[in-house]
């Protein structure tokens, strides 16, 4: 070591000193010894992987300015952690030169540097000398992008929490579970973006767990799960996708046993997914089981009608497309269970707008639903347009085809056959027939009348759309 190292990491300690309180700076910064100063680079040796995680987390800044200060605006610090004193709370794991804020200078050997070509590993990005991890992750699955509605609250919630404090909240594991499409992988992805994009330094990886089965393969094959085994340690927040694809598969099993003990043990955060409750995962082992219990299990459920719209609504601004809420709502009230669903129709929508340079109305909105959705097919009955507006008016249905007079009842009447003229595909003489055995005359005298009242009575108009609104969005019941 020479001396201008101690004397430069000396005067940087003097101005730390001055802004933490005498117990941190006795447990964070007295145990640092200043190793080497190459130009404005100074290296310093911290006892421990935990040691440099905690001073990045929680001194940074000061560092940071305490160094520039001795060095110039160019100074930088580069950590070195001794090899194999990693301590009980970093049980086997390799340091990991991805979390060292030295990034530049590739191909200069740094002390306690891991070079990237000791460890096989599978993400390996080639051309970067310098180990790397390569996160795996799709950009566009953000927390932003992910709308929060009451069937995902408690899973969207605890990713946030995660995201903010990888590892070291309650939620380890997270095990995000539920039906097909209705976004694990976006939250899951959402989480180690949002990891990525506050802390640098962390490796996140994502891989689906059907890759990672392939991988273990592949490692045995070439005996390698040493190095496998190894390349997973060195992750800070590993989501593994779609974990029920791992029944049956012992051996691959037993090593994901033994990955998740050691990241669990020295605090680095675990996410799955399922399509179901870890409890109702069959073929898998027990002692797995257990373990994905120990943190929090969050299942997402089918959003309601209106974070259904939300959705789609995010999605189409996206698309920079415009819909009128009528359609919105229609597209929405009708697919009910799956977001991917959703998003197909919208995709669907788009394609035969475009195709045909048409514009996304309701009729074409059905068309496209048609194909999704099979119930949609049932056809609008006399019956089911009957009983709707008896329901409004709240009379009984048979009052529809009775002799009566009585004024809303005769409105009533006029408004059901105008509804059935309009929205199915029955002649004039068999909706006459429907309303008691009345004629077609009747018929096209109650269409007119009830037209004279819509042109003349707002009130009434807003009546007869609600109606017909109902009707057709409930094709799906
Ligand atoms: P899963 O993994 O559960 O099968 P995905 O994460 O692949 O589902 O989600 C399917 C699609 O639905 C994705 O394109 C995703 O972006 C979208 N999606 C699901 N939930 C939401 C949500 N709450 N907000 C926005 N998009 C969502
Ligand atoms: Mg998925």
């Amino acid at each position: 070591m020479n001396r201008d190292c101690q004397m430069v990491w000396d005067s940087c300690l003097r101005t730390i000193k001055k802004n933490v309180n005498p117990q941190s700076y006795k447990t964070w910064f007295e145990p640092i010894r200043p190793v080497l100063l190459d130009g404005n680079v100074l290296t310093i040796q911290v006892p421990n992987k935990f040691f440099y995680e905690w001073l990045e987390e929680h001194f940074v800044q000061l560092l940071k300015t305490s160094v520039r200060q001795e060095l110039g605006d160019k100074g930088r610090l580069v950590y070195h952690i001794p090899e194999g004193t990693n301590n009980a709370s970093t049980p086997a794991a390799p340091p990991r030169p991805s979390n060292r804020p030295s990034a530049d200078k590739d191909n200069e050997p740094v002390p306690g540097v891991f070079d990237a070509e000791q460890i096989k590993n599978p993400f390996i990005i080639p051309g970067i000398k310098r180990f790397k991890i390569d996160s795996q992750l799709n950009t566009n699955y953000t927390f932003d992008s992910f709308i929060e509605g009451d069937c995902n609250k408690l899973a969207r919630n605890a990713g946030v929490a995660i995201a903010k404090n990888p590892g070291k909240t309650a939620f380890n594991p997270l095990v995000i579970f539920g039906d097909v499409g209705l976004g694990k992988t976006h939250l899951a992805q959402a989480i180690g973006n949002e990891v990525a994009r506050r802390f640098e330094s962390k490796a996140v990886l994502y891989v689906s767990a059907e890759k990672f089965t392939n991988q273990i393969i592949q490692a045995i094959k070439n005996n390698a799960v040493n190095d496998f085994v190894n390349f997973y340690n060195m992750v800070d927040v590993l989501i593994i996708d779609d974990i029920q694809f791992l029944s049956g598969k012992q051996k691959t099993q037993e090593i994901f046993f033994h990955i998740f003990n050691q990241l669990h043990q020295s605090g680095r955060q675990i996410i799955l997914t399922s399509d179901r409750a870890p409890k109702n995962l069959e073929g898998i082992e027990d002692r797995l089981i257990s373990r994905f219990k120990w943190g929090l299990s969050a299942d997402l459920q089918a959003p309601d009608l209106e974070t259904r719209m939300a959705i789609l609504d995010t999605k189409l601004r996206e698309e920079k497309v415009e819909l009128s809420a009528d359609v919105l709502e229609f597209i929405c009230y009708n697919i009910q269970n799956n977001v991917r669903e959703l998003e197909g129709v919208m995709v669907s929508l788009l394609a035969q707008a475009t195709l045909i340079e048409r514009n996304i109305d309701l009729e074409l909105a059905k068309e496209v639903i048609r194909s999704f959705v099979k119930t949609l097919t049932k056809e609008i009955t006399i019956d089911f347009i009957k009983q709707t507006v008896a329901d409004h008016y709240n009379i009984g249905k048979e009052k529809l085809d009775q002799e009566t007079r009585k004024r809303s009842f005769v409105i009533a009447r006029q408004l059901a056959m105008h509804l059935c003229k309009k929205m199915t595909s029955k002649s004039l003489k068999t909706i006459g027939e429907s309303f008691g055995g009345r004629d077609h005359s009747t018929v096209i005298y109650s269409c007119r009348a009830v037209q004279d009242m819509m042109d003349t009575d707002m009130a009434f108009k807003d009546t007869v759309a609600e109606l017909e609104k109902k009707i057709r969005m409930s094709l799906n019941d």
